[in-house]
């Protein structure tokens, strides 16, 4: 058989039970989890219990969960609660660079928290300066005897708020660019470590980020992930995983403002039809149709490459811009067809609008896809 384009019955049941599961837990709680902007305790420990496992192996008491599955709860969870794909995308990113890199003693002492449930790390790559030249960041981390002294700040970090320890990224060779790069898991509450200041946004509201300062901050060096200077490649092989819970959570997003659009179309009559009978409202939302259906053959293409260990940073570039693109033309489209109620709260158009805007900036712009695209073309 040359080409596949459906699911599995497995599949199939695995995005059925989530979406009831989002529903269920989810879904009563995002109003006041929006209005408070931030979430609920309760749910966030549920959260982890059912998900988190997914990224971790099934040797440290995960469930090694192939990426097309991590797509499918990933959609899911976009299409009910932008925030809450965060601590789907955040929870593995703070925990795949130790799968990938750790050495075996850090695999059996930090990923079963994880995977239970109990623990949450977060994510520091991006540094003063720009976040798209990660290579270039500033925080120093220097080696002495037994430990390594951490001076420097990171920003725009998300979810410090829940997390336990926070997988963080420094020079350990400035000669190096790239390549002088290591990974630490650093405890939150270690002497000369600070959560400081919240970056306040419009977008993923529920979710904080938080910048961190490195005060002479003294890390134990067997918290050195895996190798030293290596910390880059563990980030990029981890990123290449993580972007696709944007790229189909995001699909989730476009899907949620194209359901509420295509409801109000029908509803609302105009000139003593519904709006929907008019080409230039019909059209429009044929153009979201189609794109959602390119934006999630994009995505599932990347993470079934994933899948059969086909190398897929191009593929996945791709499907990360298009999708959080076109979360946003989508909810863009509905704010427009819903006229004033589209503005107002009583629908969520606006918000999925913020939320897409949001993930455009995060785990790399558009801007920088592209530029991995067109290298690919071009080499
Ligand atoms: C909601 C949110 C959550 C985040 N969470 C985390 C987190 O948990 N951990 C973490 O480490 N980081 C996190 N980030 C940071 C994120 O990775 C960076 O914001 C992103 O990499 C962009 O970096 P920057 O904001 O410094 O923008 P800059 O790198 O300064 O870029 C500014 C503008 O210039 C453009 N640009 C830059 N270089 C080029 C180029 N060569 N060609 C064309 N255009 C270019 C960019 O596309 C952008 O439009 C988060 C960001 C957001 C918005």
């Amino acid at each position: 058989m040359p080409i596949d384009f459906g699911f599995t019955p497995e599949q199939e049941e695995l995005r059925a039970s989530v979406r009831e599961w989002c529903q269920k837990e989810i879904a009563p709680l995002v109003d006041e989890m929006e209005a408070k902007e931030e979430f609920n305790k309760g749910l966030v420990a549920k959260f982890k219990k059912k998900f988190l496992n997914m990224w971790i192996p099934k040797a440290y008491g995960g469930t090694e969960a192939d990426t097309v599955d991590i797509c499918i709860v990933a959609e899911e969870v976009g299409y009910v609660c932008g925030s809450c794909l965060t601590l789907l995308e955040v929870g593995g990113l703070g925990c795949l660079p130790i799968v990938i890199g750790g050495t075996e003693e850090q695999k059996k002492r930090f990923l079963p928290p994880i995977a239970s449930g109990e623990k949450f790390y977060g994510f520091a790559l991006t540094d003063e300066g720009p976040g798209s030249d990660p290579a270039n960041m500033k925080l120093r981390a220097e080696k002495k005897g037994d430990e390594y002294i951490l001076n420097g700040m990171k920003r725009l970090i998300s979810n410090c708020d829940i997390s336990h320890s926070i997988l963080t990224f420094a020079k350990t060779d400035p000669s190096k660019g790239a390549r002088g790069i290591s990974a630490f898991l650093i405890d939150i509450g270690t002497p000369g470590f600070v959560v400081g200041k919240r970056l306040w946004g419009w977008g993923i509201k529920v979710h904080h980020t938080n910048e961190l300062e490195f005060h002479d901050c003294r890390v134990p060096a067997d918290r050195l992930i895996g190798k030293e200077n290596e910390g880059f490649i563990y980030a990029m092989k981890c990123l290449d995983r993580t972007r696709l819970v944007l790229a189909a959570g995001n699909v989730g997003i476009a899907r949620a403002s194209f359901d509420i659009a295509v409801k109000f179309a029908q509803e609302r009559i105009a000139f003593g039809k519904p709006i929907s009978e008019n080409q230039a409202i019909s059209f429009k939302l044929a153009e979201i149709a189609t794109e959602i259906e390119a934006a999630r053959l994009l995505a599932y293409k990347a993470a079934w490459l994933d899948n059969k260990k086909v190398r897929h940073t191009t593929e996945t570039s791709m499907a990360k811009w298009y999708a959080c693109e076109l979360a946003r033309k989508s909810a863009e489209a509905a704010v427009k067809i819903l006229g004033g109620y589209g503005w107002s709260k009583d629908y969520p158009v606006m918000i999925h609008l913020h939320d897409a805007l949001g993930f455009i900036n995060a785990q790399g712009t558009t801007e920088i896809h592209k530029m991995v695209i067109s290298r690919a073309i071009f080499d």
